[in-house]
């Protein structure tokens, strides 16, 4: 893998910023480079040319638009080796993490939202007929752009869970500003070159570096707002967005649940718990955070499961396959995961593999797995974001489905059986906005499949029209082209006509309601 030195994207719209950000490689330790925090006087100028850049952009029409997203796509592909190595340098995840997720998702959502805008935000006609009081007149929902959009990213993904969400927006004929995280900004700045040499017109899409202060002042610049984080954090965006009277999207934290039946198929269930709950470094909203099996298979899982994560390599991701699992992105992070696993263990859990922190120059903690898990320990209720997978012995499903749902989160969560039918009952029955059987995480390529939280998981979503649409403003247009020159609601008012309309609603709905 090339080193990133020289190739650093530089931030372009730092004049008059005076705070700075280092942005170090977790893997390694060492600094890359600085970007700079934006104030709100610079988001405010920011805004001001993304809203003037925005009505020309609306104009190009779908497929100038969607012009300009094939040409990223295909930089993207052109550049794969450059993108991968900026995120991988600035999050410290494996190559096979940032290809399949930073890279391949994204050059899948250029071309999807390429092709699909068109179809979601076409005019749509809704009848009249039915409807004597509307009969005849022509009534249409218009999708129009929202106008400019704020996106707030957080630093797991730092293009997929970033620039992805811009995507939608800016097929829509939106102008965008992203906010990512302050720990990962530069991928994003990346993607502000890649959208410049791709022909975007300028201040259609912008990068706005800096901390959680930017990301509050672009809030009340802008004209709906789109965040992925943390829970807590997307209270404050929506308190935020209230003020601001813009609509909010937020997608936060999860704490999916995996239950495993005894008619499993146990390799499939024991491989696919191992890679979704260790893939970067478990640093997936989706992530598998806590498993449930059922009494007769539990011995045989854990013994798959242990073995597995036993087996996998980590440290600094030097080049495609050097490792399994990268490092801890956010420093922050290991002392969340950290404060986990003591707590579980002071409570009566088992560590079977991994269970502390590791000791070179960057920052890993070793794939942990652990037994004996209980709902009294917090990681069983509260989000890890770590290489950590609790298992813990249910004496049924139906165990199972109340322990599942025991979480405040609501985001996805997967059944594992092999009888599918009744995996999609129980499936049914399980509180998250997502939930795959005999699956994980894969719904995330489904750019069809609307994807987003239940309960404190999030509003909203991503993906599907609701995924498109919400980047936009309705518009409902009724059109009458043949009248009287009177109606008879219109004044004057006369006792005769009042009567007659009373009578007219009578036979209209007296038996029952219509359309
Ligand atoms: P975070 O909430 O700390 O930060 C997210 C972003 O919000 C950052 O860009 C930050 O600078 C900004 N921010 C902080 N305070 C702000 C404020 N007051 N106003 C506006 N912006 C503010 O989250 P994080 O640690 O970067 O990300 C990890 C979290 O993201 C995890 O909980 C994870 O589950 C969640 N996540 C969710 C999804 C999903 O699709 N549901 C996807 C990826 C990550």
């Amino acid at each position: 893998m090339a080193s990133l030195g020289q190739q650093a994207p530089v931030a372009g719209n730092g004049a008059g910023a005076t705070a700075t950000i280092e942005v170090e490689n977790p893997a390694t330790g060492e600094l890359i480079t600085t970007v700079p925090v934006l104030g709100a006087a610079e988001v405010e100028a920011m805004a001001a040319r993304a809203r003037a850049a925005q009505p020309a952009w609306d104009v190009i029409g779908f497929e100038g638009r969607a012009q300009v997203l094939r040409r990223a796509q295909k930089w993207m592909l052109d550049n794969a080796e450059r993108v991968i190595d900026v995120v991988v340098s600035e999050s410290g995840k494996t190559v096979e993490d940032a290809q399949l997720a930073d890279l391949g998702y994204t050059v899948s959502a250029l071309g999807f939202w390429a092709k699909q805008a068109r179809k979601y935000l076409a005019d749509e006609r809704v009848p009249s007929w039915n409807n004597p009081v509307v009969a005849g007149k022509k009534l249409i929902i218009r999708y129009a752009p929202a106008g400019v959009v704020g996106v707030i990213g957080p630093w797991n993904y730092p293009i997929a869970n970033s620039f992805g969400d811009c995507v939608p927006a800016l097929a829509a004929g939106n102008s965008v500003i992203l906010k990512p995280s302050e720990v990962t900004p530069l991928s994003s700045l990346l993607m502000e070159e890649m959208m410049r040499e791709c022909g975007l017109p300028e201040h259609v899409f912008q990068v706005a570096t800096g901390d959680g202060s930017t990301g509050a002042a672009l809030i009340g610049h802008v004209d709906c707002v789109m965040f992925t984080g943390s829970t807590e954090t997307g209270k404050s965006v929506m308190k935020a967005a209230a003020d601001a009277l813009i609509p909010c999207y937020l997608e936060l934290g999860g704490k999916d649940p995996m239950l495993v039946l005894a008619d499993a198929d146990l390799d499939r269930a024991a491989n696919a718990a191992s890679y979704y709950s260790m893939n970067n470094a478990g640093q997936v909203c989706i992530s598998v955070e806590r498993v449930y099996v059922e009494e007769p298979v539990y011995d045989e899982f854990v013994t798959k499961v242990s073995g597995n994560i036993s087996r996998l390599r980590q440290g600094p991701p030097t080049g495609a396959g050097a490792v399994d699992v990268g490092a801890v992105t956010f420093p922050p992070q290991l002392d969340v995961v950290q404060e986990h696993v003591s707590d579980a263990v002071s409570k009566g859990a088992k560590v079977l593999v991994g269970g502390h922190s590791r000791t070179e120059a960057g920052r890993f903690y070793a794939p942990t797995v652990l037994v004996d898990v209980d709902h009294s320990m917090k990681i069983m209720r509260e989000e890890t974001f770590g290489p950590t997978i609790p298992i813990m012995k249910v004496s049924d499903c139906e165990e199972g489905i109340r322990l599942a749902n025991d979480s405040s989160y609501g985001l996805q969560a997967s059944v594992w059986t092999k009888d599918v039918e009744r995996g999609e009952q129980l499936a049914r029955r399980i509180e998250a906005g997502v939930v795959t059987v005999n699956d994980a995480q894969m719904n995330y390529s489904a750019l069809n499949l609307p994807m987003g939280g239940w309960k404190a998981s999030g509003l909203g979503s991503r993906h599907g029209a609701a995924g498109i649409r919400k980047y936009t403003k309705v518009q409902s247009l009724l059109v009458t082209r043949r009248a009287p020159k009177r109606e008879p609601h219109m004044f004057p008012y006369r006792a005769r006509r009042t009567m007659m309309l009373r009578r007219a609603f009578k036979l209209l709905y007296g038996r029952g309601s219509r359309d």
